[in-house]
């Protein structure tokens, strides 16, 4: 039957990535707002494509976590292949960003808390992200983080050389070995954290450039410019904290998502006056 359109109700488009289309949709039966992503229809007939989207929905569903948008379901009518996952009522990081120009310390550490925690429960599950970007985390009304979009995760046991031709704009999040074309792990996705907290603090990327190819060798082989040199107020241990996640070298990154999130602890536990006042005197 028409499983589709007898158990969902289309409210409203509400994003679009490269890959898929994304609506607001009411389940009749469960009285209940869910999204449903749809692949692009000029993919349909794209094995390539419909084998991503069929990784994006294992992976994502194989998760269970407070800050990994929950999938619901997964089918193929037709020609519409389809993936019905919780509904977020907010906004994405992106957006926050943009409207804010930079968000508050504490803001900052609370949200890389977030994500850092759905990453740990993701590669303790062996799965590796491969594009945290902030248009990919949605910030929900309630401040709650909800990481979505797995659609070029992999399995994390055997690592994976990145295919750059599709995911291209995620390049300014990009690791120096995922823009070498080089194996992917667990530590690209800190590499990405590390960016996506950068722009939080100071509202913009490092690596800019006329061209993908041109950031992404800035990202491979540029030093980066410190936080602090652009936002001085930036608490050195937050600054420390964003600097280990963007080591070039990956042996001198965070071992762990989960090592990250106890710096990222500490750091918030020291937020309460201390650092702010030592920029005044
Ligand atoms: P990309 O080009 O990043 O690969 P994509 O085509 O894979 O994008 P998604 O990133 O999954 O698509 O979704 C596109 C947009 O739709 C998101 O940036 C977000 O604005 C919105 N969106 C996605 N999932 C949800 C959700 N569960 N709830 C609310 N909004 C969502
Ligand atoms: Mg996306
Ligand atoms: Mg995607």
């Amino acid at each position: 039957g028409r499983l589709l359109g007898d158990r969902y109700e289309i409210v409203e488009k509400i994003g679009g990535g490269g890959m898929a289309l994304v609506y607001k949709a009411k389940c009749k039966l469960l009285n209940r707002y869910v999204a449903i992503k749809v692949l692009r229809t000029e993919f349909i007939n794209n094995e390539e494509f419909i084998n991503k989207f069929r990784r994006e929905s294992q992976a994502a569903a194989s998760l269970s976590h407070p800050n990994i948008v929950n999938i619901y379901d997964v089918g193929v009518e037709g020609d519409i292949y389809y993936i019905v996952m919780e509904y977020v009522k907010g906004k994405t990081l992106k957006e926050l960003i943009r409207e804010k120009g930079r968000l508050s310390y504490e803001e900052t550490i609370d949200i890389a808390i977030q994500i850092a925690r759905a990453l740990s429960h993701a590669h303790k599950n062996h799965i590796v992200h491969r594009d945290i970007k902030p248009h990919n985390i949605l910030v929900s009304d309630d401040g709650r983080i909800k990481v979505t979009d797995f659609g070029i995760a992999k399995a994390a046991t055997t690592s994976t050389v990145t295919n750059t031709s599709n995911v291209i704009g995620s390049v300014h999040y990009f690791s120096p070995e995922q823009a070498r074309g080089g194996y992917t792990n667990e530590k690209s996705d800190i590499y990405s954290l590390g960016i996506v907290m950068y722009e939080m603090v100071t509202g913009r990327v490092p690596f800019e450039g006329d061209s993908p190819i041109s950031v992404a060798i800035k990202h491979i082989q540029e030093d980066i410019v410190t936080p602090r040199q652009f936002v001085k107020t930036i608490p050195e241990s937050l600054e420390k904290i964003i600097l280990k996640c963007v080591e070039k070298d990956q042996s001198l990154r965070y071992d762990s998502a989960e090592e990250l999130l106890k710096d990222l602890e500490k750091a918030k536990e020291l937020k309460d006056g201390s650092y702010v006042e030592i920029n005044n005197y």
